[in-house]
């Protein structure tokens, strides 16, 4: 049907091959061009052929503007529950793109299946692990259900070796707001240290926030 649907040969596809929709999750760790490489399909396809979402809790550096760490940017709408993307009305678009995957509820990978089973190719983007190296296990679901998986990785900052993981450089405090290369860096599995257990890390959903806006940040 739309126009990625002939892209198979992810992990795990439930969903029997002909019908409609698909999805299609891009991971990694910060900083590897996710948000890059979805700026690149959706300028690839036609106006109003493409929704592109974000949370609105991830506002660090545009409200409504998907912004890649390279300062690209597309126009998206912010939504706060991964039920809205349900409501919204996407006119004839084919594709639906969404930004940071991981600060969505629970219920994201069901209304991924659903908007796919509309006939739409989703494309997420997600963190696969947290701060702590740990998988994001709602992120984890998605994945199960993705035709295609592209888990992108970067130079390590230390080694300049192949990067998977986010190395966060300070601690959670209130100053901590933007999330930028002066809070995390990428690195490999030998150069990367877990933080330390902090059990008072903001949570949104079941997992901690990666890299939490101001609102939800307890000192
Ligand atoms: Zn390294």
């Amino acid at each position: 049907m739309g126009i990625m649907s002939s892209v198979y040969g992810g992990i795990g596809v439930f969903r029997e091959k002909g019908q409609p929709g698909s999805i299609h999750v891009i991971c990694g760790c910060m900083f590897a061009g996710k948000t890059e490489a979805l700026i690149d399909r959706v300028r690839g396809l036609p106006a109003g052929d493409v929704c592109v979402f974000k949370h609105a809790l991830d506002r660090r550096y545009d409200d409504t503007r998907v912004v890649s760490h390279n300062h690209r940017s597309c126009r998206a709408v912010p939504v706060t529950h991964s039920d809205e993307l349900q409501k919204v009305d996407m006119g004839n678009a084919n594709v639906v793109a969404i930004d940071e995957g991981h600060f969505f509820d629970d219920n994201f990978p069901a209304v991924c299946e659903q908007l796919c089973t509309r006939g739409l190719d989703v494309i997420v983007t997600t963190l696969d692990l947290d701060s702590w190296g740990r998988p994001f296990p709602m992120i984890a679901r998605l994945r199960k259900l993705a035709d295609s998986v592209t888990v992108k990785t970067t130079q390590c900052g230390k080694c300049g070796g192949q990067a998977t993981r986010t190395q966060r450089l300070i601690p959670f405090v209130a100053a901590n707001l933007v999330g930028g290369a002066e809070a995390f860096e990428p690195r490999c599995e030998s150069c990367w240290t877990p933080p330390p257990e902090e059990g008072d890390a903001p949570i949104v959903g079941d997992h901690r926030v990666h890299d939490p806006p101001a609102d939800r940040i307890r000192p």
